[in-house]
């Protein structure tokens, strides 16, 4: 049996990120997670905008990790074959794996790493028992639930799952290129719905090193048969559903095997529970067409480990009392509100045909327009943060900003 202070299940984007928190902090610790690489996987594939990027600098390991995405300074945005603005943006893109390997090359050494499953959680008030696949247990007084996704062992410890809307919406990613010429003319670009009826909240066209991405989102239900035809034709579906998305971007190429991801809304409560806390995905998720994923597990975590688990290590015991008052934090309960708040709003002004939405999506049109005309006077103001998924920040651009390695945008941003 080995001994810890604080065992974390699950090595993705929360469970590495806590890891090297705590490590960091010199908190005992042990990361257990069936992969020693993280494999690839498609889920958040950019991080963006003042809000989120500050979320994750308080972690104290943004830095080093940008430096390894994609640096975009210019998001162009556009709707109805029309250029409405070109956005000074932070954007940072990178692949999920090498997201999360980045941040776990930041977990220090004396974090010790399992790479195995864990099968079976028993907890209580002092300490807990994590049985592993390989048979091996750990011992610990604190587990950090971060296994994202994976449902059974919150079954086992009977914690309850409220779902909020299932098949919320559904991710779509590939690889687009240029045809018959070498790049795009765009840096970055968001691309709005043409129409309401179609579903589609936007396309977000973002570079990873030579490649293009493509993150498409669809408010449908999973077996819809627009997504088999979608997978079957994927240019000719696109095309009829963005009609006029080619006169932004031009000719392009469907490239590579298109990703398709349903979400849907949950949040787990396990208030009641001593000795365990979850963080990310594994106590409630987010939508990814409103961008919010990363906001709650940089949240969630930099709560955690900076404020509460070294105060509950100070004193005996791991009630449930105790553990409360990380999901009544107020920081974390404003980023859960907002975030949930946020994936309604979207699907409401995206499809909704009342007269209040359809002014909603007027109104937007029409601020993003006058912000395009003001911008090259020097009089543009900055819409609401994140309604686009990244916030329009005020730093500025320049040709040289659009598409670059990250470093030198780091250290203006930090
Ligand atoms: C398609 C898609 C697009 C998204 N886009 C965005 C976006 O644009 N912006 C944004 O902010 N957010 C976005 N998100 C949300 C964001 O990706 C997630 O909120 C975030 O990745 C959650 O991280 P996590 O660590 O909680 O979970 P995960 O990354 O899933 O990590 C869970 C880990 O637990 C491990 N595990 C599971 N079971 C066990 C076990 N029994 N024992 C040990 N380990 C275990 C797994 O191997 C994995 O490593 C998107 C999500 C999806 C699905």
């Amino acid at each position: 049996m080995r001994y810890t202070d604080i065992a974390i299940i699950g090595g993705g984007l929360a469970g590495s990120t806590a890891a090297a928190m705590l490590g960091r902090a010199g908190i005992p610790a042990i990361l257990i997670d069936p992969h020693d690489t993280y494999p690839a996987d498609f889920r958040v594939e950019k991080l963006s905008g003042g809000v989120q990027l500050e979320r994750f600098l308080r972690t104290g390991i943004a830095e080093s990790v940008l430096r390894r995405a994609t640096f975009t300074g210019e998001n162009w945005i556009a709707r109805f074959g029309r250029l409405l603005d070109k956005a000074p943006s932070r954007q940072f893109n990178i692949l999920y794996d090498s997201l999360v390997n980045a941040i776990r090359d930041e977990i220090p050494e004396d974090v010790t790493r399992v790479w195995a499953k864990a099968v079976s959680v028993a907890t209580g008030p002092e300490r807990q028992q994590i049985v592993l696949s390989s048979g091996e247990t750990i011992s610990a007084r604190l587990v950090v639930l971060a296994n994202g996704l994976n449902v059974g062992l919150r079954h086992q410890l009977g914690i309850e799952r409220r779902i909020i809307s299932a098949c919320h919406s559904i991710s779509v990613g590939f690889d687009v290129a240029p045809a018959g010429r070498n790049s795009f003319d765009f840096p970055a670009l968001t691309y709005f719905s043409e129409r309401p009826g179609d579903r589609i909240p936007y396309i977000s066209l973002f570079p990873i090193g030579p490649r293009m991405r493509a993150n498409l989102f669809v408010y449908r239900s999973f077996d819809d048969p627009w997504l088999g035809e979608l997978r079957r034709a994927p240019a000719a579906t696109l095309d009829a559903a963005l009609p006029r998305l080619k006169r932004i971007t031009g000719a392009f190429d469907i490239q590579g095997e298109m990703k398709i991801r349903p979400v849907d809304l949950y949040e787990n409560d396990a208030r009641h529970q001593p000795g365990v806390v979850l963080v990310g995905d594994a106590f409630a998720t987010s939508c990814p067409v409103a961008g919010t994923g990363c906001d709650k597990v940089f949240t969630d975590v930099e709560r955690l480990c900076n404020v509460y688990i070294p105060h509950w290590l100070a004193s005996d015991g791991m009630e449930a009392d105790k553990i409360a008052a990380f999901y009544a934090d107020p920081v974390k309960r404003a980023c859960d509100e907002w975030s949930a708040a946020k994936a309604f709003d979207f699907r409401a002004v995206s499809t909704a045909t009342s007269p209040y939405w359809t002014a909603q999506r007027w109104a937007r049109f029409l601020a993003w327009s006058a912000q395009g005309l003001l911008r090259p006077l020097g009089g543009a103001f900055d819409l609401e943060p994140n309604l686009l998924g990244h916030s329009s920040s005020s730093s500025s651009s320049s040709s040289s900003s659009r598409s670059s390695s990250s470093s030198s945008s780091l250290s203006s941003s930090a």
